[in-house]
C-alpha cells in the first residue's frame, strides 16, 4: 500500500510540481530533534553548495526539539560556512536567518519591527536571527529566484520523488509557462524520471492562450496541456471557502466565505475554455462553490470532456448526484482529512460529517453507470502534504489518523473500501 515502484501504476490528480521541487531542493530538518541536529543537517547541505550560495532549510518543528529554541544567527553562519542561510518553520510562520542572511536582508539592531512582524532581539537589541510572520518578507525579497537550470533540476527532483512513490501520472494544477518546455527538455534528454511520469498541465485560465499557442513545441508523450484552472473560493483554514451555511466565526464581512467569481464569470470561463477545446478545472472547497460550479456546467453544457471541480471538501446532499449526471470529474484529496481533522471540527462543527463525502459520490456515480475512479480522481495537493497513496487510502477508508479509535473518525458513514480508493488513484495511462 506504500505504493513502491512495483505497486500499481498510480495517478496524483492534483499537485504542484514546481513547488514540490523547490521544497525538495532545500535541506529537510523536519525530523530533527534538537538544535545540534538541525545545525548538522545545515552543515551537510552547505557542503554541497558553492561559496556565497544560499543554504535553505525547511520543515523545522522547534516545539518538538529538546531545547525548544531556534539556533542563533551566529551558529547558523558557522554551520553554513558563512553562506547566507535560513531555517524555516514547518508552518511558514517563522524563519531563522544566519547573520550573513540578515546582512543581505538589511536587518540590523536599528531596524524597526514591520507591521504584523517581529524581529526577535537579544538583551542588547541585536537581532537573534528569528523573524516572525511578516518580518520574514525582507529575507524572502533577497533570496535569488532559481535560474532556469536550477528550476529544471527542481522539477527533476519532484518527478523522481513521484516515481519512487509509485506514480506514473501527475496533474499539475497551476502550471507556470516555463513548465511545459522544461518537462519536454528533460524528456528529450532521456531523463528516466521525466520519461516515467506523464504530466498534465493546467495553467491559470488568464494565462492559457499564449501557452496553448506555443504548446505544439513542447507537447510530448509524457507532457501535455490538459486544461485551465480558475478559483471559485479560498480555503477552509482561513474561512474563505464558500459555504452554503454561514460560518460560526466568519472572517469579518464574509459570513459564507469568499466567492471569488460571479455566476457570469464562471459561465464565461467555461465558455472560453470550451472554445479553446480545453476542460476547465475549478478550485471549489466549500459546498457553495461546488454548487456554483455545477450550476454553471448545467447552463453552459461544455462539449469538451473533463470539466473538473477540484477539492470538493464539502458537497451538499442535493448536489452529489449532479457530478455523474453532468459528467463532471470530482478531484478530491482525502489525505487532507488527516491533517485537518481538528480544523474541520472547529470551523465546520455542524457540517463535519459531510466533509469529503466519498461514499455518497461513488454511490451516485455507480447509479449512473460509472465505475469507481472514473469520475472521482484522488490527488495530494503536494507539497502542502506529501504525495503518498497510503495517506489517501487511510483517510478515505478509516477517516482518521493512525492510532485513533473509531469514535475519533470524521464522517465514518462516508468511508469507502480500499479497492475503491485505489481505483480513484489508478492511472488509466498505466504501462508508460
Ligand atoms: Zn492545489
Amino acid at each position: 500500500m506504500s505504493g513502491g515502484a512495483q505497486g500499481p501504476a498510480l495517478r496524483d490528480a492534483h499537485l504542484h510540481l514546481a513547488a514540490m521541487g523547490d521544497a525538495l531542493s532545500c535541506v529537510d530538518v523536519s525530523s530533527c530533534a534538537s538544535v545540534d541536529e538541525c545545525l548538522e543537517r545545515v552543515a551537510r547541505g552547505a557542503a554541497e553548495k558553492g561559496p556565497g550560495e544560499w543554504v535553505r532549510a525547511v520543515g523545522a518543528r522547534v516545539e518538538g526539539w529538546r531545547e525548544r529554541a531556534w539556533p542563533r544567527a551566529a551558529a547558523l553562519d558557522e554551520a553554513a560556512g558563512g553562506r547566507p542561510c535560513y531555517v524555516q518553520s514547518f508552518d511558514h510562520h517563522a524563519v531563522c536567518a544566519s547573520a550573513a542572511a540578515l546582512r543581505l536582508a538589511g536587518i540590523e539592531a536599528s531596524t524597526p519591527d514591520p507591521a504584523q512582524g517581529v524581529i526577535e532581539r537579544d538583551g542588547e537589541g541585536a537581532p537573534t536571527g528569528l523573524l516572525l510572520e511578516r518580518a520574514g518578507e525582507a529575507l524572502w525579497a533577497c533570496v535569488p529566484a532559481p535560474t532556469s537550470s536550477e528550476r529544471r533540476e527542481q522539477v527533476r527532483l519532484a518527478l523522481a520523488s513521484l516515481r519512487a512513490a509509485g506514480f506514473v501520472e501527475a496533474h499539475d494544477m497551476l502550471s507556470q509557462p516555463w513548465l511545459g518546455p522544461t518537462l519536454a527538455a528533460l524528456a528529450d534528454a532521456g531523463d528516466e524520471d521525466a520519461l516515467a511520469v506523464r504530466v498534465w498541465l493546467h495553467p491559470p485560465l488568464r494565462e492559457v492562450e499564449p501557452i496553448l499557442a506555443g504548446s505544439e513545441h513542447w507537447t510530448r508523450e509524457t507532457v501535455r496541456l490538459a486544461g485551465a484552472k480558475v478559483f471559485l473560493d479560498g480555503t477552509l483554514n482561513s474561512r474563505t471557502a464558500w459555504m452554503l451555511e454561514a460560518y460560526d466565526e466568519p472572517a469579518p464581512g464574509h459570513p459564507f466565505g469568499v466567492p471569488m467569481m460571479t455566476a457570469e464569470e464562471i459561465d464565461g470561463a467555461l465558455t472560453r475554455c470550451d472554445i479553446l477545446g480545453l476542460p476547465l478545472a475549478m478550485h471549489a472547497i466549500g459546498d457553495g462553490a461546488v454548487r456554483a460550479a455545477l450550476d454553471a456546467v448545467e447552463r453552459i453544457a461544455p462539449t469538451t470532456f473533463g470539466t473538473r471541480v477540484e477539492h470538493c471538501e464539502f458537497i451538499d446532499e442535493r448536489d452529489v448526484a449532479r457530478f455523474a449526471r453532468l459528467g463532471v470529474i470530482a478531484g478530491v484529496q482525502p489525505c487532507h482529512l488527516l491533517t485537518d481533522m481538528e480544523a474541520l471540527r472547529r470551523i465546520t462543527p455542524r457540517r463535519v460529517d459531510r466533509a469529503f463525502p466519498l461514499r455518497d459520490l461513488l454511490d451516485a456515480c455507480e447509479a449512473e453507470g460509472y465505475a469507481p475512479g472514473e469520475l472521482v480522481w484522488f490527488g495530494s495537493d503536494a507539497p502542502i502534504v506529501p504525495a503518498r497513496a497510503a495517506d489517501n487510502v487511510r483517510a478515505a477508508c478509516a477517516r482518521r489518523r493512525e492510532g485513533m479509535g473509531e469514535a475519533e473518525a470524521i464522517g465514518l458513514a462516508q468511508a469507502i473500501t480500499e479497492d475503491e480508493a485505489m481505483a480513484c488513484m489508478r492511472s488509466p495511462e498505466a504501462g508508460v
